[in-house]
């Protein structure tokens, strides 16, 4: 399924400003406007899927991208120390953009369990 339009779309076509740190054809890398730590960057797709339930099997290959996606812009953030990857899925994952993405949080120590 894919996602109405969302601010995230808007930061796509470059109609509301964000501080981009990574771009390619499937992608779009940029800084959380709300940040939850020293180093907070979402990763998307540019493909306007909803949420992680949404993905479909033909998906595959840019699912596995936005990983891949998640651990070079992490490198080039300079997170050597670890990091960590979250996804909000939904109303109890505390999903509050319908737009897939992938959080990167880093530059200190992340306590287990998340709240
Ligand atoms: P969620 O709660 O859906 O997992 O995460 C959405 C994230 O998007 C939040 O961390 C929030 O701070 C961030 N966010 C919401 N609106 C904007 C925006 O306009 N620009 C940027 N850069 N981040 C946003």
């Amino acid at each position: 399924m894919t996602s109405q339009e969302t601010i995230f779309s808007k930061i796509i076509r470059r109609e509301i400003p964000a501080d981009i740190v990574y771009e390619d054809d499937l992608a779009l890398a940029f800084r959380d406007i709300n940040p939850q730590a020293p180093v907070h960057i979402l990763v998307i797709p540019k493909q306007p899927i909803a949420k992680l339930a949404d993905a479909e099997s033909e998906d595959h290959k840019l699912m596995g991208h936005l990983l891949l996606t998640v651990k070079r812009v992490a490198e080039e953030a300079g997170l050597s120390n670890g990091y960590r990857v979250v996804i909000n899925n939904g109303n109890d994952g505390g999903q509050t953009v319908d737009h897939l993405h992938l959080h990167i949080l880093g530059g200190r120590f992340m306590k287990w369990p998340p709240g």
